[in-house]
């Protein structure tokens, strides 16, 4: 048994988790646990129809108009880059990528809202941080662009957002070896917009 729970250890330590845990993790911690240790499908929507219509009416304009405004000099362009992080062993595929020689700007589109919730801030600042390490670049700052008018919203990272970061994938791995339920503080508004609330026996709405 001893060997069991060592090897699963180890196998978790070394284990990549998709960044958009976080922001699950975030808005609760039972949502990586359903889905990464139980396997039951988040069904997230990649892009729906209507996110997919977003994404390409402003692939244009971002190409255009956006690059000055991030203060790249000589930017160049990616969509949905995939990237990892072995130090912070985490994956993900990032919506959008400027960067030069020097910097990497990771961006997020937000369809609604104007500011992102902490859960979102630590997803794209994670996209960053896998940036930076794969490129070998500096990451000093990224965006999020929410709604029709695309007006951009900077998020910074700091020592202390990658602790945060490595706080939360720590706690979803070791619920991975506990192999217990976590305790969530959920709300009830949060409770019933979530696709698992047949599993949650404690919830009685
Ligand atoms: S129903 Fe509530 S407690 Fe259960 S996973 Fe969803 S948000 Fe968390």
């Amino acid at each position: 048994m001893e060997m069991v729970v060592n090897s699963m250890k180890n196998y978790t330590t070394l284990h990549s988790l998709p960044i958009s845990l976080l922001r699950q993790y975030v808005f609760c911690p039972r949502i990586p646990y359903y889905s990464e240790l139980l396997g039951f499908n988040s069904n997230e929507p990649l892009w729906t129809e209507q996110g997919q219509k977003f994404h390409s009416d402003i692939e244009s304009l971002i190409k255009r108009r956006l690059p000055s405004k991030f203060g790249l000099a000589n930017p160049r362009f990616e969509k949905r880059m995939n990237v990892v992080s072995f130090e912070l062993n985490l994956h993900g595929i990032v919506d959008y990528t400027f960067y030069n020689d020097e910097y990497v700007v990771p961006i997020e589109f937000k369809i609604s809202g104007n500011k992102p919730t902490r859960g979102q801030e630590l997803q794209l600042l994670a996209y960053g941080y896998a940036l930076s390490e794969m490129k070998n670049l500096n990451f000093e700052r990224g965006y999020f662009l929410f709604g029709n008018n695309k007006k951009p919203y900077s998020v910074f990272p700091s020592e202390e957002k990658k602790k945060d970061i490595i706080k939360i994938v720590n706690q979803i791995k070791n619920d991975q070896i506990t192999m217990l339920l976590p305790e969530s503080a959920a709300s009830i508004n949060k409770c019933t917009q979530c696709e698992f609330l047949n599993l949650c026996n404690d919830r009685n709405f």
